[in-house]
């Protein structure tokens, strides 16, 4: 397998009918990138920068992240580097930001919330990007928007950090591409009106999943309604994939599900443009998409859409796609 698996690393990621697709990887630090390239990834489809602030006791400063992204977007050359600007709160804390305790953080003060409330933490985050942008190829995305008034505040800030930056002679790349990451089902539902105003989506299953069917991700005793393959999913799925093609904007995935062998039929069928993972799933991806119709994948999705359960959705899948 493995043997088979290498020999696609510097190909192109095509169907068995020519439908051209990205496999990109998801990173944590620059430490993630050697494994990335060796796994011929076509770019960086999720970089966590949440471990930049982690296990420390301050926040980095604006240099430090600047060096970080610099070091990326250099690494990855002409490939597009999808950065997340900060993630924190849910499952991931800082203490030194020193915030009250919640009793649901998963639906509480984190990710863009917090950003948008502390703004210093979020502009310096923004200069050390936009400095960092003429590296390589950056496309920021902002995490868990639930409105389009946060996209649109969180963007205003972007281009006020960066007429402040071109104000004062920093350079800083022309054309970033802006995007949102779709992880909270009303930003799903409400996909084509946000696809007027974002460049690209790219979907968190990782989150929509456990909003969607209200099951922490984290608590065991409801994990059997963590369900990826629930029809009311993929039909969110679907709802965003459409509404961004109709405005002619990408969308790619960055949950786990992206890189899952039974998910991929059915994310090919819908028209997915990026699938991000962690590296060493991309190879497998690229024989496993080599090997798929589009055209079948659409067919049977179909189908899929109109089941009642995650169960039937499942075994269809494998009926009609067996993972060799
Ligand atoms: C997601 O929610 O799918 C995602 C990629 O973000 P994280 O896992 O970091 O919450
Ligand atoms: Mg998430």
């Amino acid at each position: 397998q493995k043997a088979t698996w290498s020999k696609l690393i510097n190909d192109p990621t095509l169907s068995a009918d020519g439908h051209q697709v990205e496999l990109a990887a998801n990173i944590g630090t620059p430490n993630d990138l050697a494994s990335v390239l060796d796994n011929g990834a076509e770019g960086i489809g999720l970089y966590r920068t949440e471990f930049l602030y982690m296990g420390r006791d301050q926040l980095p400063s604006e240099e430090e992240q600047f060096e970080a992204y610099k070091q990326v977007l250099e690494k990855m050359k002409d490939k597009p580097v999808v950065v997340r600007t900060l993630d924190i709160g849910g499952d991931k804390e800082l203490p030194y930001l020193d915030l009250p305790q919640e009793l649901n953080p998963f639906l509480g003060f984190r990710a863009i919330r917090l950003c948008l409330d502390q703004q210093d933490l979020f502009r310096t985050q923004l200069r050390a990007l936009l400095r960092a942008s003429i590296y390589g190829n950056l496309k920021i995305m902002f995490p868990m928007i639930a409105t389009l008034e946060e996209y649109r505040q969180a963007r205003a800030i972007l281009e006020e950090e960066k007429q402040k930056l071109v104000e004062a002679g920093v350079q800083v790349a022309d054309s970033i591409e802006v995007g949102i990451m779709v992880e909270v089902p009303s930003t799903a539902v409400l996909a084509d009106r946000f696809a007027t105003e974002v460049d690209f989506f790219s979907i968190g299953t990782n989150d929509l999943i456990q909003y969607t069917l209200a099951a922490d991700r984290m608590n065991e005793r409801v994990s059997y309604l963590y369900q990826p393959f629930h029809p009311a999913l993929l039909r969110l799925i679907r709802n965003v994939i459409q509404a961004a093609h109709h405005e002619g904007k990408w969308v790619g995935m960055c949950g786990e599900m992206a890189g899952d062998p039974v998910a991929i039929p059915i994310l090919l069928g819908l028209g997915l443009d990026e699938f991000s993972m962690s590296a060493t799933s991309i190879l497998p991806a690229r024989h496993q998409i080599k090997h798929l119709s589009k055209a079948q994948a659409e067919s049977v999705v179909e189908e899929l859409l109109n089941m009642d359960t995650a169960e039937e959705v499942v075994n269809f899948v494998k009926k009609n796609f067996p993972i060799s």
